[in-house]
């Protein structure tokens, strides 16, 4: 930690004075662009990271230093200045140096009733934001009096024991270590890293001389802007507010006047032509020179122009994505610039669905909509199922009372949050929009019952854990069940911009896409093929779980031929649906794998529902699932050891797979279907695959007449695997990473418990981070890049990929390049994330 301020730390801006974004914060450093370009800046003074770190830690502000660049008795604002607006930071301070003495000059100069007005605000300010004291002692009246000042002034010094300050180094130097403090607070700080601040973001500030916005003729302060927040579209949007006493709000203010003419009243531009075109003309230049759409806030005194300062406009991610577009497009910027500019998480919010309008809801309760999009998934109550929730790749909607900073982890394995308690900027609402997390907060006629895990909602209706919510966190509303949705609208400018960013890319994007609805997704993403068609997942749904469960309880080869025989037509029909909606790009499907316990019934309910769907007594079906039980399932009969065992169950997949094929190539696409063996150990689980494989292809191609390929790949999720991969690759055309599993067995780390301990081990910095949600390169990442070496030795021309959750992660991806890897496979709704992630890395 720095130990003294020096005079570097206080840089007067100059148009030569030595500054940087990353010493001064992006404020100051654009301060000094507008002195270059010659508009009309007050006197400014930047702190930089290092002296507000320095005051942050109880260095006194050296205010005297700062004071010797201003003249004598001024009036000043302090700005937080850090590496991105966006970020945030502590409010403004205005009117730093207002006092007795400043006040009796104002007096004179604009009138008791003004002056004294300006001057009680500014205590107001200074004692809630400054000094912290109670704002309610703090009443603005509506005809501000000198009786009421020295009341205010009184409660002041009786709350602090000390006068109201009225020395402005003094004042100054309160003011900056206030700002410095609020910055290195919590909520500051968690608010920051949700929006992609590092955990030691520094924070600049900037001492300017306040220009008078009240006075003599046209006077007044305004802000103008030349693109939509919103939307990012071109148009001059801001305000102007006469004799402003003060800057906030001014978009707000009743009194404000709209910039350009307009038929609801009267405008700037009529008012002060000359300033106005002036500004245009600022703005212009601004573009071009800062290469940025600029929020130019100014104070007309007189009809003179001064510019206090110009940010880049606060922006919606849509608006982001528009405005590099828009600043490339016209040659202000490089397309790869555009490509570097936009935040690849902001895109996942314009991602987000929305429940269908036309879709019935069925409203369990209403709280404040805190973050936008809806999800639906199963009710949990603790960061820890949230997070066995996601490692078994289960959507999950976390309800909690409120949420702690321990439950972030919770808020990023769950699809949607709710909380009872809380507004607007609590914290599950801040962390969710940071993270474009579906979000409802305040939903207070809720009643949660932790030890039942139960929620009721104010009509009586009471849900348990594991079942189906949704959450609309654009509305408020908590839905019972999973209404249809509808996806996000994708504009232009998004299209365009990941457009660029294929160009540029150089490593293959697919999607996992388990139904044909996911591969539609895959395909609207443009998504260049589906990595991973996890076949199990197809019969979670509905009816379809009971034949799935006939097929596991069948005792008998011709009551499982009889069950193999009605599972067919659905492979068939699904497989068939997505090679059509897939076209001519690629697509892997993945033989059958699922632990069976995900398909064996759960309790005596679940016995005695599963008994009469199947038409078995109980004692059967009790002895049965004892049977079919296991220790350990995640390593027991799973993937291939069920595929060998039972091969008739690859064999009807094959066939459903074949049928597809030639069914869709009648169509005109040239399919080659890829086909994927998860689970994989051994070399020779390989070979007996294949070898029934081509026997069902030889007897598709006899019965069709018709001629087809398939390439025939591995999943590598066992470490085995990994390291055996030379010897694999003889046989598999690809090799497909399954980090899932890989990182289950490689940290010999339930993928399903996990969670309960996991957040101890984050906090105890066992590990750096959840290695489900972040891919282990160390330990991990050694085991892929030895599989891909090896596998390629095996075989030089091996496809590889991964596929596992870890896929769309902007870190995986990059090491996946480093290791030329040909392509990553993540959920469809990363794709467009993971498209402009490899593009961003590969410039
Ligand atoms: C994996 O293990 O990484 C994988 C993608 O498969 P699953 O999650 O279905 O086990
Ligand atoms: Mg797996």
């Amino acid at each position: 930690m720095q130990k003294v301020i020096t005079l570097k730390d206080m840089c007067l801006v100059t148009k030569t004075a030595p500054m940087a974004a990353e010493v001064h914060g992006e404020r100051a450093k654009c301060l000094q662009r507008l002195i270059r370009l010659d508009m009309p800046v007050p006197t400014t003074v930047a702190m930089s990271f290092n002296a507000v770190r320095a005051i942050a830690a109880g260095h006194a502000a050296d205010a005297p230093q700062i004071l010797r660049h201003f003249g004598n008795n001024p009036l000043l604002s302090v700005r937080p200045s850090s590496m991105d607006p966006d970020w945030g930071g502590p409010v403004a301070m205005l009117n730093i140096g207002m006092n007795d003495a400043k006040h009796a000059d104002l007096c004179d100069l604009l009138g008791e009733e003004t002056a004294t007005r300006l001057y009680m605000r500014y205590i107001q300010t200074f004692a809630v934001e400054v000094a912290r004291l109670d704002a309610e002692e703090f009443y603005l009246p509506d005809h501000p009096s000198r009786d009421a000042l020295r009341a205010m002034l009184s409660v002041y010094e009786a709350e602090m024991d000390a006068e109201f300050p009225q020395d402005v180094g003094a004042q100054l130097a309160e003011v900056l270590r206030s700002m410095a403090r609020t910055w290195e607070g919590t909520t500051a700080r968690l608010l920051r890293q949700a929006k992609g601040a590092p955990p030691d973001a520094g924070l600049g500030l900037v001492v300017q001389e306040m220009a008078l916005a009240v006075g003599a003729g046209v006077s007044g302060s305004g802000v103008i802007q030349f693109a939509s927040s919103t939307t990012g579209t071109p148009e001059i949007n801001g305000r102007f507010v006469p004799q402003a006493l003060h800057a906030e709000g001014l978009r707000d203010r009743l009194d404000a006047l709209y910039l350009t003419r307009d038929p609801r009243g009267p405008s700037m531009e009529e008012q002060a032509p000359d300033a106005f075109a002036k500004l245009i003309e600022f703005g212009a230049l601004g573009r071009i020179k800062l290469r940025e759409e600029m929020e130019i806030k100014f104070i007309l005194f007189d009809g003179q122009l001064t510019i206090l300062d110009a940010v880049r406009i606060q922006r919606s991610n849509r608006a982001a994505v528009r405005i590099a577009v828009d600043l490339a497009s016209s040659g202000v910027i490089a397309k790869e610039d555009a490509i570097l500019r936009v935040q690849p998480s902001a895109l996942s919010e314009l991602l987000h669905r929305q429940v269908d309008r036309a879709a019935k809801r069925d409203i369990l309760v209403r709280g404040i909509a805190a973050s936008p999009g809806a999800a639906s998934g199963r009710l949990v109550f603790t960061a820890c199922e949230a997070q066995a929730s996601a490692a078994r790749s289960e959507a999950c909607v976390l309800v909690r009372r409120e949420t702690t900073p321990e439950d972030i982890r919770g808020m990023h394995a769950a699809v949607a949050v709710v909380t009872l308690r809380g507004g607007i900027t609590s914290h599950a609402a801040v962390i969710g929009r940071g993270i474009g997390l579906p979000c409802i907060v305040g939903a207070s006629d809720l009643d949660v019952d932790e030890r039942k895990r139960t929620i009721t909602g104010p009509d009586g209706r009471r849900l348990k854990s594991g079942d189906m919510v949704t959450v609309d966190g654009s509305t408020g509303q908590v839905l019972v069940g999973e209404p249809a949705m509808v996806e996000a609208a994708l504009d232009e400018a998004f299209q365009t911009l990941l457009s660029w960013a294929d160009d540029v890319r150089d490593i293959g994007i697919r999607a996992n896409a388990d139904t044909p609805a996911d591969a539609q997704t895959a395909r609207n993403f443009a998504a260049e093929g589906i990595g991973l068609v996890r076949t199990e997942h197809m019969f979670f749904q509905g009816e379809r779980v009971d034949l799935m469960r006939e097929m596991i309880f069948a005792e008998t080869p011709i009551a499982l031929a009889a069950v193999l025989e009605r599972l067919l037509p659905l492979q068939r029909a699904d497989f068939y649906e997505i090679f059509q909606i897939m076209q001519d790009q690629p697509v892997c499907i993945r033989l059958f794998d699922a632990p069976l316990h995900e398909f064996l019934p759960a309790g005596k309910q679940g016995m005695r529902d599963l008994a009469e769907v199947l038409n078995v007594p109980l004692a059967q079906m009790t002895a049965r699932v004892d049977d079919l039980s296991e220790y350990n399932p995640m390593l027991g009969m799973r993937g291939v050891r069920l595929g060998i065992t039972v091969p008739e169950i690859y064999d009807m997949q094959a066939r459903a797979i074949f049928e597809a094929t030639v069914a869709a190539s009648a169509k005109g696409n040239q399919l080659v279907p890829e086909i994927m063996v998860p689970l994989v150990s051994a070399r020779r689980e390989v070979e007996l695959v294949q070898s029934r494989l081509d026997a069902v292809a030889a007897a598709v191609r006899v019965e069709s007449g018709v001629d087809f390929e398939y390439r025939l790949g591995v999943m590598v999720e066992t470490p085995r695997a990994a390291l055996r991969a030379e010897d694999i690759a003889e046989h598999a055309a690809f090799l497909s990473f399954g980090t899932n599993d890989l990182t289950q067995m490689t940290y010999g780390l339930s993928r399903d418990d996990a969670g309960k301990f996991m957040s101890d081990y984050v906090k105890l910095h066992v590990y750096a981070e959840d290695p489900f949600h972040t891919l282990d390169l160390d330990g991990v990442g050694e085991l892929l890049q030895l599989g891909a070496e090896r596998g390629r030795k095996g075989r030089p021309d091996v496809t590889l990929s991964i596929c596992g959750e870890h896929g769309g992660d902007t870190a995986t991806i990059a090491f996946c390049r480093a290791q030329g890897f040909d392509y990553v496979s993540c959920s469809p709704f990363r794709v467009p994330v993971a498209r402009l992630s490899a593009a961003q890395l590969a410039l």
